[in-house]
């Protein structure tokens, strides 16, 4: 059994109480109590340990070892003893203080004979350190030594599959994490791959160490009650991730239909090379049962790269437009790369006019800006053959996006920006930033041509808001209004979809979008 263990710096007996008390209500199966600060010596430590609702872990971490503890060993040892003999579950000593001084260790070997068990630690703020296989040996080889720990600042995923490795080969249980954002999947898949332990903070940013989320991000988002040996893991690819809401949704998702799997935010840098690395060595690590991403920002035409170069599929029209958001891997490894984004769009303009993708042939639309997201409309509406005219503010782009998709079968055009209320259309579709949170105000047309009626759609790619003040000014006059977010569940629904070859839960996902946590 892998715990789930919350981590309190004490500071008075009644808060730790209160803390301890939440985090055994909320699901905890073991507590540390971060002494450091503690200033109620021995007897507070002993009210301290017989006190607490859960088995709990004695640690007293000195300033050199990131702590703040600045005392000496000897007042330390008195409070491993009290801690010992009040019934800890385990204390925490540091191997450095082990390795250092033969009199501390032949102590704290004969408090560890007295009951609790000794979790043995090392920690490195600021990299990988270049002796951890030694540092992990020590720890294993020291004779008193329960549990082994080491946790270090993640330099790039990839340091996660080392921190499993550890775990998997190991002599004696370990623990083993990685700090930063970096890090989060050696904390969350720790108990997929047998870890003693993981940490959460009780409370949102109020963990001990960089990168620890809370109990309830753990439990209720990363879905530990699930985990198993076996949980197959996803994650969105991008730089940044941190605010994405495609863990919300597919965890939620995976949780809803009891599919066994999890969903990580996988922050990658910019490069080519970096992709190509990280995503390689997670595919290769088979016990991780990597099966597939969200790609997104700046990596959507390094996954089409990185695909064909493997030898795997690319669906027709992900490259047509040059980019994909979807890897998909089998259970035989083979990778597939698609493009989730066009469809999305396409049917939830169809949804909102009742008609099947064929009907959109010779359809007028106007897609207003070039970017990335009007490339994937663009592809879509004029595969489908509708009559497309592109309006940005920056012609050039506009330009570049016709030329790729127009062709004998396929009408692309540029709109001059300001001619855009000149001439009707059946569809308006925007793909600018114009009127997103915190903007709200903005849209991107200044009024309506006064011959459309009420048969015109008018899709705002934004979700954040919900209703734009552009999709507000469509409603008053009556048009059909489709939001962003019947895009973004639609994306995100075909992705589960490849993924899970089970029907996507489309109402948790809406559910989950329209109560995302603030950006
Ligand atoms: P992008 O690649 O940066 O393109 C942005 C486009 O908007 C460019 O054409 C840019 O014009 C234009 N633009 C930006 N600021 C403008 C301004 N102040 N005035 C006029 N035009 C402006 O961004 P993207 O990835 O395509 O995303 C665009 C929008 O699509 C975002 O709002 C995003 O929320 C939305 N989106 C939604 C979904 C979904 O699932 N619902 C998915 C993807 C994107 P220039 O060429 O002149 O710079």
């Amino acid at each position: 059994m892998t715990h789930l263990c919350v981590s309190i710096f004490v500071e008075d007996l009644a808060a730790a109480h209160a803390a301890g008390a939440i985090a055994a209500e909320r699901g905890a199966t073991l507590l540390e109590y971060r002494i450091d600060r503690f200033a109620g010596g021995p007897e507070g430590v002993t009210e301290l340990v017989q006190r607490a609702p859960l088995p709990c872990v004695i640690t007293c971490r000195p300033d050199w070892e990131g702590g703040a503890y600045e005392g000496d060993d000897e007042t330390r040892l008195g409070l491993f003893v009290a801690a010992a003999e009040a019934g800890a579950h385990a204390i925490d000593v540091e191997l450095k203080a082990l390795e250092r001084d033969a009199a501390f260790r032949a102590r704290i070997r004969a408090i560890a004979n007295h009951g609790p068990k000794l979790i043995v630690s090392s920690h490195d703020f600021q990299t990988r350190p270049a002796d951890l296989q030694r540092r992990i040996r020590a720890m294993i080889e020291e004779p008193a030594c329960d549990v082994a720990k080491i946790a270090w600042t993640a330099r790039s995923l990839r340091d996660n599959l080392e921190a499993f490795e550890l775990i998997e080969h190991r002599a004696k249980p370990v623990i083993a994490l990685c700090m930063g954002e970096e890090g989060l999947a050696s904390r969350v898949l720790a108990k997929k791959f047998g870890a003693y332990l993981t940490f959460c903070g009780l409370e949102e940013n109020s963990g001990t160490a960089p990168g620890q989320v809370s109990l309830d991000t753990m439990k209720r988002l990363y879905r530990w009650d699930a985990l198993r040996e076996d949980t197959r893991v996803y994650g969105v690819i991008g730089h940044p991730v941190g605010h994405s809401l495609s863990p919300h949704i597919h965890n939620a998702g995976f949780e809803a239909t009891g599919f066994n799997g999890v969903y990580l935010p996988m922050p990658i840098g910019p490069e080519y090379e970096r992709f190509k690395a990280t995503v390689s060595t997670w595919l290769d690590h088979a016990p991780l049962h990597f099966r597939g991403a969200s790609v997104t920002i700046p990596h959507k035409d390094n996954l089409l790269r990185f695909v064909r170069e493997a030898g795997g599929t690319i669906e027709l029209l992900a490259d047509r437009i040059g980019a994909a958001n979807t890897l998909t891997v089998d259970d035989q490894g083979q990778l597939h790369a698609s493009n989730t984004d066009y469809a999305a769009a396409l049917d939830a303009v169809c949804a909102a006019s009742n008609m099947k993708r064929e009907s959109l042939a010779g359809r007028r639309v106007a897609v207003l800006g070039a970017g990335g997201a009007a490339r994937a409309v663009v592809a879509g509406f004029a595969h489908y053959g509708a009559a497309v005219t592109i309006f940005n503010r920056t012609a050039a782009k506009a330009e570049s996006l016709a030329h790729d998709f127009a062709d004998a079968t396929r009408s692309v055009t540029v709109g001059a920006a300001e001619a855009l209320t000149d001439q009707p259309f059946e569809v308006y579709i925007n793909c600018t930033p114009l009127g997103m949170h915190p903007h709200v105000d903005a849209a991107p047309m200044p009024t309506w041509p006064d011959a459309l009626d009420a048969k015109t759609v008018v899709f705002d790619t934004i979700y954040n808001p919900a209703r734009t003040q552009w999709l507000r000014s469509a409603d008053k006059r009556g048009f059909k209004t489709v939001s962003g977010i019947e895009m973004f569940v639609r994306q995100a629904a075909a992705q589960f979809e490849a993924w899970t070859g089970r029907s996507a839960p489309v109402d948790v996902f809406t559910e989950v979008i329209r109560h995302r946590p603030a950006p």
